[in-house]
């Protein structure tokens, strides 16, 4: 069993649906990841929040035994996103983001810090995912990366920097076409292959996820959900399941890499039923087993 770092943004969210509406609820990229990654491995944080976060939401993590000496607390306020979504569930659009106390964060990790074996850059600043890569003392067995459009739009120079450094990136559909510079998904992934990922897994919301690895495609499918309440997070709990998975195993074989995409549907399969991390929090660690043999048997087929 290995142990998994992440990098991101720890969030107040406040998100509107078609089916109700929250306000500064605990949200931000590194949360929804290692809340998932903790169900299959030990998770450290590294972040920045404001001054007033409320203390319940980092007893949250906490109670799940992610790490957070590395989460820093700074003056001033927490990150903040606000996004609106409509009928179609796969787009968010952003209404508002406020950085806060992102915007002049340089995180200087601890000695005990710089040699996790798997490491997560969640979506955030392209030059903080470089400046924590730059801080490892060795090189992790596996380095993943998300981005979002807000960072390809205006951070390319930086991103494709730390692209040509990470393993696997994994990115939204509507973001892999932004960055791949190309309308179809297969030859976007194949884009962003060539900019240095040995791995791209695009997902695609209610379509599930692609992964392309070593030149070798293979898909998911969503869990067929019959309520979806809200998508915020979904991306990042994927990513969760996915390396937690993968760290858990300590594998990073095809094999593995298949059943970790799976992982990481079941996962956000679960953040998607409500707002928030309201139905991580309930979760049991057999409902993930019931849910990843439910996948097997939604996509087995005879010859
Ligand atoms: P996703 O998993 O893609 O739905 O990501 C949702 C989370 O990303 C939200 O909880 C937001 O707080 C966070 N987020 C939104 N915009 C940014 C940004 N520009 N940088 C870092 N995190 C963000």
């Amino acid at each position: 069993m290995a142990d998994v770092l992440v990098v991101g943004s720890v969030a107040l969210d406040s998100v509107e649906t078609p089916f109700g509406k929250v306000r500064e609820v605990l949200g931000g990229a590194a949360t929804y990841f290692s809340y998932a990654a903790s169900f299959f491995t030990a998770v450290r944080l590294v972040g920045v929040v404001g001054e007033a976060f409320p203390e319940q939401h980092l007893r949250l993590l906490k109670d799940r035994g992610v790490d957070l000496a590395g989460l820093q607390v700074s003056p001033g306020r927490t990150f903040r996103w606000t996004g609106q979504y409509g009928y179609d569930l796969n787009e968010a659009r952003t209404l508002d983001t406020q950085l806060n106390v992102f915007a002049d964060f340089r995180p200087r990790l601890a000695e005990d810090l710089r040699r996790p074996a798997y490491l997560f850059l969640a979506n955030i600043d392209p030059a903080l995912q470089l400046e924590v890569l730059r801080q490892m003392a060795a090189r992790p067995r596996l380095v993943a990366l998300d981005t979002m459009n807000f960072w390809i739009e205006g951070h390319r120079p930086a991103l494709e920097r730390v692209l040509a450094e990470v393993d696997v990136v994994t990115i939204n559909d509507a973001e892999a076409r932004q960055l791949g510079r190309e309308p179809n998904l297969i030859r976007a992934a194949r884009r962003i292959a060539a900019m240095g990922p040995r791995t791209i897994v695009v997902k695609r919301g209610e379509y599930g996820a692609l992964m392309l690895s070593d030149g070798a495609f293979f898909v998911v499918p969503a869990y067929p959900l019959e309520s979806v309440f809200d998508p915020t997070g979904a991306g990042d709990t994927f990513a969760g399941g996915f390396m937690g998975y993968l760290a858990a195993q300590d594998r990073t074989d095809d094999a593995a890499m298949r059943r970790a995409l799976v992982y990481g549907s079941v996962m956000a399969s679960f953040t998607v039923e409500d707002f928030s991390l309201n139905r991580l929090t309930g979760l049991r660690r057999e409902e993930i087993g019931e849910r990843f043999t439910a996948f097997q048997d939604l996509m087995r087929f005879e010859a």
